[in-house]
């Protein structure tokens, strides 16, 4: 493993910590290295908030003062910024803090950043290499690059079922069907994603609450919308857990019609809620 890698998994270690609470923006992290030493760490923790270059900057900043960050590396796993967003531009920056040296991961497919930061970057005298550990950095960032290239969220198909193919106990049996360890597996997931997808017969059946329920995996996001797809809406069982189960506000579920009499949104109005990454549960009706 060269150098730049091993930096860049640490990088790539701090940009993990966002996944499921960055929306519309994609989750990305940064580490500060000079003379061989790690100097900083920095993450981008909510839309808004600083992006993981000014977080690390913030950080070496904080620990060590302005003059350790001449000359210094910097490894972050997305192309920073070069546009005025609700921050200021990451690679002015970067200029700005006198670093030596910028290396990222890969490109930034959004169309006010796509390939500009290098321009900026080496006209300032910065060097920059691209590249170093891409393809980790962009499984990471699927679900932004989806958004970007279609309008339309990352979708991950979640199902319970038995070795011989059933969904359900029969009934008068335990509910479940899975273990204590695919039920944790579960939170986990759910703390990944923007939006939890179900149909309005899991709702009347399995009287599920779709909430994160550790408290740890809450810390930094809200609950993630709870969307119902229920050709009856008006007849779901507003007393269902889905609807009253604490923590969950009950402002944050959606229901829709599963078949809209209206025509079929465009597919950025789809898009428009920017809900990168839904979890989709649930019966069928
Ligand atoms: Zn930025």
């Amino acid at each position: 493993m060269t150098n730049d890698t091993h930096w860049m998994q640490l990088a790539l270690l701090e940009a993990r910590k966002g996944v499921g609470k960055t929306a519309p923006n994609p989750p990305v992290g940064a580490v500060i290295v000079h003379h061989g030493m790690l100097l900083g760490t920095g993450w981008h923790r909510a839309a808004g908030r600083p992006h993981a270059e000014c977080e690390a900057l913030s950080d070496v900043l904080e620990q060590h003062g302005r003059d350790a960050l001449r000359g210094a590396t910097v490894y972050v796993t997305l192309e920073p910024c070069s546009t005025c967003g609700r921050t200021p531009p990451c690679t002015q920056s970067l200029i700005d803090a006198g670093v030596a040296r910028v290396v990222y991961a890969c490109v930034d497919r959004h169309p006010e950043h796509a390939g500009r930061a290098d321009a900026l970057l080496t006209t300032a005298g910065i060097a920059v290499s691209s590249g170093v550990c891409r393809d980790e950095a962009e499984r990471l960032l699927r679900p932004y690059f989806k958004v970007l290239a279609t309008g339309l969220p990352w979708v991950i198909w979640k199902s319970a079922m038995s070795l011989d193919g059933r969904i359900t106990r029969p009934p008068g049996e335990d509910r479940w069907i899975t273990g204590e360890p695919a039920r944790a597996d579960v939170q986990q997931l759910r703390a990944t994603v923007d939006a939890i997808l179900t149909s309005g017969a899991t709702v009347r059946h399995d009287q599920p609450a779709l909430t994160i329920r550790v408290p740890e995996l809450l810390e930094g996001r809200p609950q993630p919308w709870r969307v119902v797809f229920s050709d009856a809406p008006e007849s779901l069982p507003l007393e269902a857990p889905l609807f009253t189960a604490p923590p969950a506000p009950r402002s944050n579920w959606i229901v829709a019609r599963s078949r809209p009499r209206t025509r079929r949104p465009h597919r950025h109005d789809r898009g428009r809620r920017r809900l990168f990454r839904r979890f989709v549960r649930g019966r069928p009706g």
